[in-house]
């Protein structure tokens, strides 16, 4: 298994540093931002501490690796969200609890990695916070995070922490050209944002249809917002594109300016500097409720979108336009 995000690197050398004078803990906390590959790291530190040779860089021929690589390994316990939950309940950490009441099957070890560990419903919270307190001999747990979201203060307390730092835009620059990406296409003026370069990738091998077209909506809704632009023209504009893409980067917009009023900065966008602030500065002046109502009409109109064939941006791009300036107004009346 290999760990090819530089960004990971300090912290794999702690881990292996850690280990080498046998000061491992029973509980770590990994804190990253979403989306750079930290778990990776994980996989990559319990398959470590499963294999049977020495060290933390497994061997991946052993009986034990081959199991992990297999998903047969019956020391290694995942928690992780279900695709019809989006929390983690009570009974997944019941069932760790008895995961840990029996001895290792495989050698000294059991291993359990919880992903993500903001997502443990309140209770599952407690109950893990119960295990942690007083850890089975033998047990190690994982946790990924994924900030900015809280996990609660009893159970980071517990852990060592590792954070990961978010890569600086000239690493992720230099990460993105050694995958092979064409940063020139995106990057004309100095604009890359901070953020996951791994999402940036994975959206450019994916030929992510609102990358290419999001730096333009953006650009043209602060336009907009400055009162700089008819929403005629606007219209016009973007009339014979693909609906379900515009709708897509508008609801991505919303999504924005929201995190922004939470003050999350904005992430894997490609803005410029100067639209970045004027994002932020619009989103500090917009009356959140205004953008909720605006976002659910959106869903609204790619539900029928999608269920209905051949509805076009210019059906419904004109009304869609006034009623984002609605929202924009507030900001509009300030000039
Ligand atoms: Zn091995």
């Amino acid at each position: 298994m290999k760990v090819d995000y530089p960004w990971l690197n300090k912290a794999w050398r702690f881990l292996v540093d850690s280990e080498g004078k046998n000061r491992l803990s029973q509980a770590y906390l990994f804190k990253a931002q979403e989306k750079l590959g930290t778990e990776t790291l994980i996989d990559k530190f319990a398959l470590g501490l499963i294999c049977e040779k020495e060290g933390l860089d497994a061997c991946g021929i052993c009986k034990n690796c081959a199991l992990v690589n297999a998903k047969s390994f019956p020391d290694l316990k995942r928690i992780e969200l279900s695709e019809k939950q989006n929390v983690i309940p009570v009974e997944a950490i019941r069932d760790l609890i008895s995961f840990f009441s029996t001895k290792p099957a495989f050698g000294g070890r059991k291993i359990a990695i919880i992903n993500p560990v903001e997502n443990l419903n309140f209770f599952a919270a407690n109950a893990l916070l119960k295990i942690i307190e007083e850890p089975p001999e033998h047990s190690f747990f994982l946790l990924n995070w994924e900030t900015p979201r809280p996990v609660p203060r009893t159970l980071t307390s517990r852990c060592t922490q590792i954070s990961i730092p978010s890569p600086s835009r000239e690493s992720s620059l230099r990460w993105l050209v050694s995958r092979g990406v064409n940063i020139e296409e995106f990057n004309e003026d100095d604009s890359l944002l901070a953020g996951s370069p791994v999402e940036i990738l994975f959206q450019v091998q994916n030929k992510h249809p609102s990358l290419y077209i999001l730096k333009d909506v953006f650009g043209d809704i602060l336009t907009l917002s400055s009162g700089q632009k008819n929403i005629i023209k606007l219209s016009e504009k973007y009339q014979s594109i693909n609906p379900i893409t515009l709708l897509t980067s508008l609801e991505l917009l919303c999504h924005t300016l929201s995190n922004i009023k939470f003050s999350h900065l904005p992430r894997k966008l490609f803005l410029s500097k100067t639209q970045n602030l004027n994002l932020q500065r619009l989103a500090n002046n917009l009356d959140l409720t205004n953008v909720l109502e605006f976002n659910s009409y959106l869903l609204d109109i790619k539900s029928k979108c999608l269920t209905s064939d051949g509805i076009k941006c210019s059906d419904f791009i004109e009304t869609l336009f006034f009623k984002l300036m609605v929202v924009l107004e507030s900001e509009y009346n300030e000039k």
